[in-house]
């Protein structure tokens, strides 16, 4: 006779399906020693009647003022906004990736209504920051995309601010969301070899995502996260004002080039973008390093892209 199922035997049942859900949804890394139960947190904060980072009474919805401090990057040398983008409480307690928000308030975040309003909140947040320190604190005050909300970090970009060359990765993975600089981890790595192998280095381009945040379980970035986040993207090229914009991968190809083809149509091809009035970019797209990883056959026709790229810097 088999052994009866006791109540221990269904309890871990229980747990281990919730774990394979919490997994399947995206939550597939434990970042801090202890749980932090978000519910009690937020319960408690509203039956005191005070949630700090809450919107005031009559603030217009969807924008939220950073008030964590900004560390200025020195001159244009550099740029790494990693220290910056950094959540004020232990990494990855939960305390999103609004640098200027405690971890007891994340109860706080206010989304805008639909992410047409989303994007029309980035577009005036992203017009009216001047220099590339206030686009970094505007999308870190950002409260239009709901990827903030499950992200350590807003990753927003490194390298050289006088570049000639911008690199558009799609969204940080973990090691980008837990560091808070753009392609840390193992992309980063071959990323780095196939700059190197053009003569290239972080030192000398500029990396940053079309997206800031991590989307959950790296799954892909659906339209209205692309859609909502774009005018950000588009300012901070504005700023760098490149000659060359590379597209790594289909989410930073058909957004910037506004196609609806897929990454291996688009990739070699070169279209002229006007960022703005004064800034006019010949952009290209190759497949994304994440991809090559994981199809090394491919890498003959990066090698290909990246030959087109040094041709298109020498003319
Ligand atoms: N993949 C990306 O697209 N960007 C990163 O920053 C890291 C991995």
């Amino acid at each position: 006779m088999s052994k009866p199922i006791t109540n221990f035997d269904v309890n871990s049942l229980d747990a281990l399906q919730a774990l394979i859900w919490q997994y399947e949804m995206g939550a597939d890394e434990a970042i801090a020693d202890e749980p932090l139960d978000r519910f009690r947190a937020s319960e408690s904060l509203s039956r005191q009647g005070t949630m700090p980072g809450a919107m005031p009474p009559g603030a217009p919805r969807g924008t939220m003022s950073a008030t964590g401090p900004l560390t200025a990057p020195g001159g244009r040398g550099t740029y790494s906004g990693a220290a910056a983008g950094r959540s004020s409480g232990p990494a990855g307690v939960g305390a999103g990736a609004g640098a200027a928000m405690p971890p007891a308030a994340i109860g706080g975040f206010v989304l805008s209504d639909t992410p047409s309003e989303a994007r029309i909140s980035a577009q005036k947040a992203a017009s009216d920051a001047g220099t590339l320190e206030e686009l970094h604190a505007a999308l870190r005050a950002f409260e239009g995309c709901a990827l903030k909300k499950s992200a350590s970090n807003t990753v927003f970009g490194s390298g050289n601010p006088a570049a000639d060359i911008v690199l558009v990765g799609e969204a940080p993975d973990a090691d980008e969301d837990r560091q808070g600089a753009p392609f840390t981890g193992a992309a980063g790595k071959l990323l780095d070899a196939m700059l190197r192998s053009i003569g290239l280095s972080r030192e000398t381009v500029y990396l940053t995502n079309i997206l800031p945040w991590r989307p959950p379980g790296n799954r892909q970035p659906t339209a209205d996260e692309l859609m909502v986040c774009e005018p950000f993207v588009r300012r901070h090229i504005e700023m760098i004002g490149p000659r060359i914009v590379v597209c790594l991968g289909g989410s930073a190809a058909k957004t910037l080039m506004e196609q609806d083809k897929g990454i291996t149509r688009l990739r070699g091809t070169w279209h002229e973008i006007a960022f703005s009035d004064s800034v006019q970019s010949d952009v290209t797209a190759m497949f994304h390093p994440s991809y090559l990883l994981k199809t090394p056959e491919q890498k003959r026709v990066a090698w290909q892209d990246l030959r087109g790229i040094v041709k298109k810097l020498r003319s």
